[in-house]
């Protein structure tokens, strides 16, 4: 065959590029065939087909193939991939913080995805580049930014988000390091719940982890204020550079709220004090918690949405802090966590557009790319190529939704947890361990039948004698985690996932506890209480079977 026959057949795997109505509704028809046959995949239980597990070291012997495939052939194989993928959207899954996507969001990549617009430039990407301004310009209103002053671009995840904040942050306490490097007297403050992204950006910017300095949380798993003073004292008078202070508004595990408020006051505090030329750079985390900032302007009291009590409760509590987010000098937010975005869609604002220029590369860095247009962020961004998958899912959600709907979504879900947690806190058996942290994910730990669920929570957690019925109960968690998620597998219930560390007990013990992430917006009354069901259900099987070994659940 010549070159040219095989040609015509790669043509046709490319969309169009001058409009043929025949081959378009073929392209077309390509993508419903693949989402037919992932919809194929779907039955009653909460994942794909079934789950199977990979097979990794034959993977690692794939070979490319010799000849060309039909588009038919390649979306046959893709669509096996998805075989098993939790079904976020579905009811009876409640495992993590990964949300459903909308039909929106999944649009705009596919639209970015299609012609392939690179918001490095607007010459790259021409009105796609907009999205990311609007994107940008309609959240800082949601938080409380001035949109004239603030600013803002998508990166490579939460993750990214927090880097800026930390290298914005490096760079004004030591001016030049993007020349010099990082100096050794640069430390960054988190909390000791925080994500462990702080680690990695700590020890892949240079300032390095032991300079991480991670302070205790409060039972409510917010930042200890006293003790954050302490160290931020301690360090300004070893002579230290404070690079950033970040604040987590929302934490991965328990949505723990750092109060930001107090934190910016100790900062002005120590920089008079200290009498400082610089301010240290406050970065919220909140690429969990923003969403919250929907409701700062709603009545609680008129709630015309008509939340229950409890729900309104749990949205004021957490709008205490989030109203405040305004006072960070940046804030991330992941539109793929709480945005009902497809990952990546990780945007980063900066109250001061002009702590940007402090990443700004020069010209003569970069000959080949910005000699003209409106709109160059790749003039200071981290990344080269940029996509435009990421502003367009986000503005599509924000779009679709509006801040009504937004209210809505959220409202519905903090009123599934909170319906959970009243379930939960129904029984002598069950107890909740976040109750003064309010959003979607729930913490809980079941006891055996006999425990005192009362005493036991905070004799385990604050008294050292108590570490053997404490480690005997962790194990006693994971036992009723495998037999809840087994039965889900049959589906018989609901998916919960576990974390081997909610906290540490006063004495340093990890706390294993049971996790509810709700973030669905088909989870209802039935499944929540499926949940509940289940686990009671569990601890009568284990129980039977643990009362003759579980000596160990005596406390002294
Ligand atoms: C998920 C998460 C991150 C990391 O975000 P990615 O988008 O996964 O990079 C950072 N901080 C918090 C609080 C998170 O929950």
């Amino acid at each position: 065959m010549t070159y040219r026959n095989i040609l015509e057949k790669i043509r046709l795997a490319f969309p169009q590029p001058v409009s043929d109505s025949i081959h378009d509704s073929y392209f077309v028809h390509s993508m419903m065939r693949a989402l037919d046959q992932v919809d194929a995949l779907k039955t009653h239980l909460p994942f794909l087909g079934s789950i199977i597990h990979g097979d990794f070291d034959k993977a690692k012997q794939t070979v490319l193939p010799g000849t060309i495939a039909t588009v038919e052939e390649v979306t046959k194989e893709l669509v096996s991939y998805l075989e098993g993928m939790t079904i976020f959207g579905h009811p009876r899954t409640q495992q993590n913080v990964v949300c459903p996507t909308t039909i929106p969001s999944l649009i705009g990549v596919l639209l970015a995805a299609l012609h392939n617009p690179n918001i490095c430039w607007d010459e790259n990407s021409r009105l796609v580049a907009l999205a990311e301004v609007e994107v940008t310009a309609m959240t800082s209103q949601l938080i409380g930014y001035d949109p004239k002053r603030s600013s803002g671009v998508f990166t490579f995840g939460g993750t990214g988000t927090t880097l800026y904040g930390v290298k914005i942050g490096l760079e004004k306490a030591c001016p030049g390091t993007m020349h010099k490097g990082t100096p050794e007297e640069a430390v960054v403050f988190v909390s000791d719940t925080s994500h462990y992204c702080a680690a990695n950006i700590t020890g892949w910017l240079g300032i390095g982890t032991d300079n991480l300095i991670a302070i205790p949380t409060t039972t409510e798993n917010e930042i200890d204020l006293v003790q954050l003073e302490e160290e931020m004292r301690k360090a300004l008078t070893n002579g230290k550079k404070i690079a950033c202070i970040v604040a987590t508004m929302g934490t991965t595990d328990a949505f723990g709220l750092d109060n930001l408020m107090c934190i910016v006051a100790l900062r002005e505090t120590l920089v008079d004090e200290f009498e400082l030329d610089y301010q240290p750079h406050i970065h919220a985390d909140a690429v969990i918690g923003w969403a919250w900032a929907v409701f700062n302007d709603y009545d609680i009291e008129q709630n015309s949405l008509d939340f229950r009590p409890r729900t309104i409760r749990a949205i004021a509590g957490a709008c205490r802090r989030i109203r405040h987010l305004n006072l960070a000098d940046s804030v991330g937010i992941d539109f793929h966590k709480t945005g009902f975005a497809p990952y990546i869609s990780s945007l980063v604002l900066v109250k001061d557009q002009t702590d940007l220029d402090l990443l700004k590369r020069t010209p003569e860095q970069m000959p080949y790319l910005y000699h003209f247009g409106q709109y160059r962020p790749g003039m200071f961004t981290l990344e080269t190529s940029r996509a435009g998958t990421g502003p367009l899912a986000a503005l599509a959600n924000l779009k679709l939704f509006g801040i009504e709907g937004l209210r809505v979504i959220l409202g519905h879900i903090i009123e599934m947890t909170q319906l959970l947690r009243e379930h939960l806190e129904g029984h002598e058996g069950t107890t909740v361990l976040n109750r003064g942290n309010f959003g979607t994910v729930t913490l809980f730990r079941v006891y055996p039948v006999g425990v005192d669920t009362f005493e036991i929570k905070s004799q385990e957690f604050e008294d050292v004698k108590y570490r053997d019925s404490l480690i005997a109960h962790n194990a006693y968690n994971r036992e009723i985690f495998q037999y809840v998620n087994s039965e889900a597998m049959e589906g018989r219930g609901v998916f919960i996932s576990t974390t081997d560390c909610y906290r540490k007990t006063t004495y340093g013990e990890p706390i294993v506890a049971l996790k509810s992430y709700i973030l669905s917006p088909f989870i209802d009354e039935e499944d929540v209480k499926t949940v509940v069901a289940k686990v009671l259900e569990a601890r009568e099987a284990i129980g039977e079977s643990q009362t003759t070994n579980s000596n160990g659940g005596g406390g002294n």
